[in-house]
């Protein structure tokens, strides 16, 4: 039987301390181990120092996968995730709204490699259908995206694939493994920037990849040569963090429904996007493969308030970069995270100037919506 979740974000993965028989995980900070043969000897660069293979086991558990590996960020794990997957001439369907960062390694990067991709739609079987080359071999998604929160039907997904011989990677940062596991619902390979909800306290940049043994000796094999491993102080700290995993995404469930509530009633926003809300259109598909909704939203400014002076406006929420920490953040997608996609691509996908993206933290949600009241006011 599985063990609970706060169980599991607890104990699993900690390192005896066999000497001391204290509490927590001993940090081992050595470079240097006792060699023994070339396949087991310790080396941090070959992710098997004690605090990174026991962290994976957590980070395995929780995603209900049989191995995984932690990386120096999330862009390390993606990058080498799919290039342990992908050789030249090989052909990759991705969603169309992916994380800024991986649709740039992929537009910037795989032409070089001769890898070949398409970005489409992919709920809809047709156009996945048309897409199809005897050459796919991978088929990535990332449910909720960035940053509409829009669903992606993974088990629709995975069949396609299953069907096709064609594997499937899907990016769960945004639902943590806490609110989906994308493995039970047929994916071959997660993702995670760890930097975000598993981290959980905007102090740690790390990712992770979780799959089955066969496939993670794969990515192993290519992560040792690209050396994309995390130092274990940091290591360390995640596996620290990660103890209140359940705590806070739990909260920030709770607090993101509450708060996507209250935006939906007010004057001052045109729509809230979250896959909580009955209005959201794939609220039915949500409630089937998640097990929560998830702490991010974002929401239109209605055209009466100026978004800059929104923004200034705001003294709780801050207004920065990144996500998934027990603060609450908010960011124009526009300016940041979207601003090197064109115009006529925002466009495309929906991202308007007015889009507010809302990481909501676990602060009380009276504090929260007195924070938005003002700034609303002072945005007119
Ligand atoms: C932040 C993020 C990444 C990249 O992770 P880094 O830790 O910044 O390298 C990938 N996917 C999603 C959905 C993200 O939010």
């Amino acid at each position: 039987m599985r063990k609970g979740l706060n169980t599991i974000c607890v104990h699993s993965g900690e390192v005896e301390d066999k000497v001391y028989k204290g509490a927590i995980s001993p940090m081992y900070l050595s470079t240097a181990y006792a060699y023994d043969g070339l396949e087991t000897s310790i080396y941090p660069r070959y992710f098997n120092s004690p605090n990174q293979h026991m962290l994976a086991k957590k980070v395995a558990e929780l995603e209900h996968a049989e191995s995984a590996l932690i990386f120096g960020s999330g862009m390390a794990a993606i990058t080498t995730a799919m290039l342990s997957i992908l050789k030249s001439g090989d052909h990759v369907i991705l969603q169309n709204q992916i994380y800024g960062g991986t649709r740039n390694f992929i537009i910037e990067e795989f032409e070089q490699y001769g890898i070949h991709y398409d970005f489409l739609d992919v709920n809809n079987l047709a156009d996945l259908k048309s897409a199809l080359k005897p050459e796919t071999k991978l088929i990535y998604i990332e449910t909720p995206s960035n940053p509409l929160l829009e669903i992606t039907d993974i088990t629709c997904v995975t069949q396609f694939a299953k069907e096709n011989n064609v594997l499937t990677m899907a990016d769960n940062t945004f639902a943590s493994p806490i609110n989906q596991r994308p493995i039970d619902l047929g994916v071959d390979i997660v993702i995670h920037s760890a930097t975000k909800y598993l981290g959980g306290h905007s102090d740690i940049t790390a990712g992770a990849v979780a799959s089955s043994k066969e496939i993670m000796t794969k990515v192993f094999s290519k992560a040792k040569n690209f050396g994309g491993s995390l130092a274990d102080q940091t290591v360390w700290l995640l596996e620290r963090s990660m103890k209140t995993l359940n705590l806070r995404v739990t909260q920030q469930n709770i607090n993101a429904q509450d708060m996507a509530e209250y935006l939906e009633n007010s004057e001052y926003v045109d729509h809230v996007y979250y896959p909580g809300l009955k209005s959201h259109p794939q609220h039915e598909l949500a409630k089937i493969q998640m097990q929560g909704f998830g702490g991010m939203l974002s929401f239109d400014l209605n055209d009466k308030c100026d978004v800059q002076k929104f923004f200034d406006g705001l003294k709780l929420i801050k207004n920065v970069l990144s996500l998934g920490g027990v603060e609450s953040t908010v960011l124009s997608p526009e300016k940041t995270s979207h601003s090197l996609l064109t115009p006529e691509e925002r466009k495309a996908q929906g991202i308007k100037s007015n889009l507010v993206r809302f990481s909501v933290g676990i602060e009380d949600t009276k504090d929260l919506k007195r924070d938005l009241q003002m700034a609303f006011s002072s945005s007119l």
